[in-house]
């Protein structure tokens, strides 16, 4: 049989052997709209407005018509999901169309997540629900803006059909509108596009896509060969170390980590349930399929990035032959995360160095202080780039009014936690001083990498209710104010606020299960 296989009479779910992608087309839907697209996206691969609202726009992104040049296919890959091999898992419901230059002469993939079965589909549709494709749109480019790197978002298109989904609310099948993303990134590999060809002994087939991924996503490392690889598997460690330290310092829980969604070029990839940290919690994952576990919660995700590069290095030993270099670069990602993660904890204190000697012991104190209280961490950062440091005349009460506004219940706090958080504060005021940074620059510099407004998830939520009637109107506001996250919005103040009261336990506003 003639491999990759014919798009229509060879989509047929099974084991695809031998090969890194399927042919195979979108799905036709019925009437499709367009819901939103990104404006930064667009115009980064040469689209203006006018292209987006035109309605070929819409056709070609529901999957519906294809551009000259297009040629669908979904990629092969496997992974370990909860820590547990998997098998051939995708591409289940993504299919890339093909690739366009952007403005920077970089090609990026196009790719429609939601737009029919493929040959990976397993036991699923193939198809996505409009709610779990708005938080993936949303996601991805408020991610953009944050900048961090992740997959791109450039439309969100409704099919005009409807989509069977469970367990949501209230324990009983629904149907749901169904929508396609499509996403953009310079690639969709991921580990688990390596780990199937070794899993599979199929050290050829691995060989290739390795020395493409090099060529191709790494051309600065050299050509192919034994070193060069271990400097790639270097390479990807350092760029996955880099984006958990970002996810850690705006608060963001990946939530479904596994090595099938961890990409092979350090980009955040498959916003599935992921959420954002509201009140401080290293233990809290918002995914509930994860309730008991807690694999994926927001303080082990560098834990959880190291498994899944042992994962990699597992994957590439066929190519490798000897285990003394992969375990060496494996063990570095410990330091190298670490040293990243203490200059971020630095940062966002707006101290400009890092020192082990009095910071690890502010910075451990500073967790304590900020699980005394429950404290919304993202305010907790704004406010503290408030805090006078120059002067030493100001007194503990106006010291308590500036952090009290990221305390989800102040009337609650006790006399000695409160004591605890002064001296806390105290001891930073210290430490700036120390430095002798500015309150004016040290505020500017802070206020640069602590985000003011995130997606938080009750704001997602919102926006899905009202899309789910109909209304697109609050993801066209959310994606506007979350272009600009480390900027005064006086106009959308209540986006920066505290989640509500009413959303603490509400689904979908604090946790989501995986159905999408
Ligand atoms: P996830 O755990 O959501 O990252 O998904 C793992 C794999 O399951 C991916 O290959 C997805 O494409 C696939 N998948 C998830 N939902 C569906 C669906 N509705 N239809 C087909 N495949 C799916
Ligand atoms: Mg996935
Ligand atoms: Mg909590």
């Amino acid at each position: 049989r003639e491999l990759p296989a014919d798009p229509d009479m060879e989509n047929v779910r099974r084991q695809v052997l031998g090969a890194c992608y399927s042919f195979v087309n979108p799905t036709q839907v019925r009437a499709p709209y367009l819901i939103a697209y990104s404006p930064e996206m667009a115009t980064d691969i040469g689209l203006s407005a006018d292209d987006c609202e035109d309605e070929w726009f819409t056709q070609v992104f529901a999957g519906n018509e294809q551009l000259a040049g297009m040629q669908p296919h979904a990629q092969c890959y496997g992974g370990h999901q909860f820590g547990n091999w998997a098998g051939q898992l995708g591409d289940g419901r993504a299919i890339n169309l093909g690739e366009v230059p952007d403005q920077h002469g970089i090609l990026q993939t196009l790719q429609l997540k939601g737009a029919g079965e493929t040959p990976y589909s397993r036991s699923a549709d193939g198809l996505a629900v409009l709610r779990s494709s708005v938080r993936e749109f949303l996601c991805s480019e408020a991610m953009f803006h944050l900048g961090i790197p992740t997959t791109r978002a450039l439309s969100l298109i409704g099919t005009g059909e409807q989509v069977m989904r469970d367990m949501f609310y209230d324990g009983r099948p629904k149907s749901e509108p169904g929508a396609v993303v499509c996403r953009v990134a310079p690639s969709f590999l991921r580990i688990g596009s390596y780990e199937i060809f070794s899993a599979r002994q199929d050290v050829e087939n691995l060989k290739k896509l390795v020395d493409f991924t090099i060529c191709h996503h790494f051309p600065h490392l050299g050509e192919p060969n034994h070193e060069t690889y271990l400097r790639w598997f270097r390479e990807v460690c350092e760029r996955s170390a880099k984006l958990v330290v970002d996810w850690m310092r705006v608060g963001f829980v990946h939530g479904v980590l596994n090595t099938d969604n961890t990409s092979i070029l350090g980009l955040t990839i498959d916003y599935g349930p992921y959420g954002w940290i509201d009140d401080y919690d290293p233990d809290w994952t918002p995914n509930t399929t994860d309730a008991d576990l807690k694999r994926y919660r927001f303080g082990h995700q560098a834990q959880i990035m190291q498994w899944n590069l042992l994962q990699l290095g597992n994957a590439l030993y066929p190519l490798i032959n000897e285990s003394e270099p992969l375990r060496q670069i494996l063990n570095d990602f410990v330091d190298d995360y670490t040293q990243k993660w203490q200059q971020m904890r630095a940062d966002k204190l707006g101290l400009k160095q890092y020192h082990e000697a009095s910071d690890k012991a502010l910075n451990q104190r500073l967790q304590h202080i900020l699980l005394l209280t429950e404290t919304d961490m993202t305010l907790f950062y704004r406010q503290l780039a408030e805090l006078p440091c120059e002067s030493d005349t100001i007194t503990d009460a106006e010291l308590l009014s500036i952090i009290e506004v990221a305390w989800y219940a102040p009337k609650s706090v006790s006399q000695n936690d409160k004591t605890e958080i002064v001296a806390w504060l105290r001891q930073y005021q210290l430490r700036v001083r120390e430095e002798g940074t500015s309150d004016a620059e040290r505020k500017k510099a802070m206020n640069l990498i602590n985000p003011k407004y995130v997606l938080r998830n009750y704001l997602a939520q919102q926006a899905i209710e009202r899309a789910e009637k109909g209304d697109f109107s609050e993801i066209k506001t959310l994606l506007n104010v979350l272009r600009h996250p480390y900027d005064e919005q006086p106009a959308y103040q209540e986006y920066a606020n505290k989640r509500p009261e009413w959303a603490r336990h509400k689904p979908g506003c604090s946790m989501l299960s995986c159905s999408s």
